[in-house]
């Protein structure tokens, strides 16, 4: 890729990020939910040292993950709302997994206080609400 193409894909203001099933582009449909590391293993899974993520998270209690978030999209082809893990890695670019449990338990500010809904449960009761308060949007850039 050229400078020339590089600089005009990151002045696009539309994130790349595509439908892991169909390559299309997605609609985000809520607020970025930054990820926390709340136990050195998160930490040691992204590349720290054993005493350093201990340290961290000794010092910190949670430590912020830069670059990486959950998201919820809407796909046309979906025709659905799906929760996905997603990891900034270039300018523009960004992978997309589906957001498994163990990440939802890293998020803060979203974990039901009685206790911690089934990732399928908290997808739907998360994706109504999104869609009620998104749905006006959604039409207007529709
Ligand atoms: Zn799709």
């Amino acid at each position: 890729m050229s400078q020339q193409q590089q600089r005009n894909r990151s002045r696009s203001k539309r994130r790349a990020i595509y439908c892991p099933v169909h390559g299309v582009y997605l609609d985000s449909m809520s607020q970025k939910y930054p990820l926390y590391a709340s136990k050195p293993e998160h930490l040691q899974q992204r590349g720290f040292g054993r005493k350093t993520a201990l340290t961290l998270v000794a010092h910190l209690g949670t430590v912020p993950i830069t670059g990486e978030w959950l998201e919820a999209f809407w796909c046309d082809h979906c025709q659905r709302t799906e929760w996905y893990h997603v990891r900034k890695v270039g300018a523009n670019a960004y992978t997309l997994t589906s957001a498994p449990e163990d990440l939802w338990l890293q998020v803060t500010g979203v974990i039901s206080p009685t206790g911690n809904p089934t990732v399928g449960e908290f997808t739907r009761r998360q994706a109504r609400q999104t869609r009620f308060e998104g749905v006006k949007d959604f039409h207007r850039i529709g």
